[in-house]
């Protein structure tokens, strides 16, 4: 490398430090959990998107064992020369089923899931209308595709309504509406029912990324379209199989049938990246079956946040109201968020602040996911430790 283009990175990398916008990572001594080994001690974890702890659950672990023994550790190909085995095939009848549609795909990650899906689909005739929050992949998809572009501020249905009727006005052969189910950031859910009522209204399809809700928001774990009553209204779901289903890797869009072959045909990640590795969809296919027999898991983490919520909003926190999981104290500042954070590692309880650009500024906060991992008293024990540190710093109303 030339010392000038050291020099360049060397710069950038400094800027970001002065920033204060560095991200540190620190290094897990032990699988991940309600509690896992940071810097050299047991700590309670409140940051993982392990929503319903089967990043290690036995049932999960054994499916994975099964499958690297029986099917072996990798593919080495993509699925349309030999990468295709007999167990991704039974995982994605197993998503397809679970989640209400005909067929599903899998991808290497929702981030290749959603960088497939548009450009596959869709042309310069067609146009998508886009939350503005929308996660990095969704917005990477779209910029892929030719298709024309239109955005509404998170969840605001008369914008909504206001783009879908230019893009019809414009001529648009198809038009598809792209959100997130959750916005990780305030654990907000988007407003399915009016979206998918607006989008029925002017002839549009739904496409719904619901990474954050799959396996636990809705009664049974389907995710927000069944918390809102619009299963079957949906068009497209993508999601993640590295959050609450299993938290290994891979991504998959559940749709109807000549979707997911169209897809299979013409999905660049689908079609030149290698298939997922046979324990990954084993353990993945252990954590669907798991959720098919039972919703205990999601009570369980759905009892965890309220309790959480209503114990920080009770001891005077900025709690941002919702039911979800994601449980976002607001503190304001990011040097606060930051130091928050620091001091809640040092009582024993990890979580992470988020500060500008990740949230608008100003807004800095830390962001508390449950896992149905933490038992009742390891929540006590974060609360106490969150009062503590709140009083300490004078944040409490
Ligand atoms: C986490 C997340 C992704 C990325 O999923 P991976 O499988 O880790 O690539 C995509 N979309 C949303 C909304 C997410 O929260």
């Amino acid at each position: 490398m030339t010392s000038d283009a050291q020099r360049l990175f060397q710069q950038q990398l400094e800027a970001i430090r002065a920033a204060g916008t560095f991200k540190q990572e620190h290094a897990l001594a032990s699988p991940q959990g309600g509690r896992v080994r940071v810097e050299g001690r047991e700590v309670l974890n409140f940051c993982a998107n392990n929503y319903l702890g089967l990043s290690s659950h036995p049932a999960v672990l054994e499916g994975a064992r099964r499958a690297l023994e029986a099917r072996g550790f990798g593919l080495s190909s993509v699925r349309f020369i030999c990468g295709t085995q007999d167990l991704h095939l039974e995982l994605e009848e197993a998503l397809a089923r679970f989640f209400g549609f005909e067929a599903a795909i899998l991808f290497g990650s929702c981030f290749d899931a959603n960088g497939g899906v548009f450009e596959a689909l869709l042309g310069e005739e067609d146009a998508i209308v886009s939350d503005a929050l929308n996660h990095a992949s969704l917005i990477d998809g779209i910029r892929l595709c030719k298709a024309r572009r239109y955005r509404y501020a998170s969840g605001d249905v008369a914008e909504l309504e206001a783009r879908l009727g230019e893009a019809r006005a414009g001529g648009a052969r198809l038009v598809v509406v792209a959100t997130d189910g959750v916005f990780s950031m305030d654990g907000h859910l988007a407003p399915l029912d009016r979206i998918c009522e607006l989008a029925h209204r002017h002839g549009a399809l739904v496409l719904v990324d619901d990474s954050h809700a799959s396996g636990f928001v809705g009664r049974t774990g389907r995710g927000t379209p069944e918390h809102f009553g619009v299963q079957g209204q949906v068009d497209l779901l993508t999601s993640t199989l590295g959050k609450a289903l299993g938290g290994a890797a891979g991504g998959f869009v559940a749709a109807r049938r000549e979707v997911v072959e169209l897809l299979r045909q013409r999905a660049r990640p689908y079609l030149f990246s290698n298939a997922l590795a046979p324990a990954i969809a084993g353990g993945s296919l252990a954590a669907v079956r798991l959720l098919e027999g039972s919703t205990a898991l999601r009570d369980k983490l759905m009892e965890n946040a309220r309790v959480f919520r209503e114990a920080l909003t009770q001891a005077g926190f900025a709690v941002k109201p919702g039911f979800h999981p994601i449980v976002p104290i607001m503190l304001g500042e990011a040097r606060l968020a930051a130091e928050f954070a620091r001091d809640l590692l040092a009582q024993g309880v990890y979580v992470v602040g988020f500060s500008y650009p990740v949230v608008p500024q100003g807004q800095a906060r830390i962001r508390v996911q449950l896992s149905a991992a933490h038992e009742p008293a390891d929540v006590a024990r974060a609360v106490d430790a969150f009062t503590k540190v709140g009083k300490a710093r004078g944040v409490l109303r």
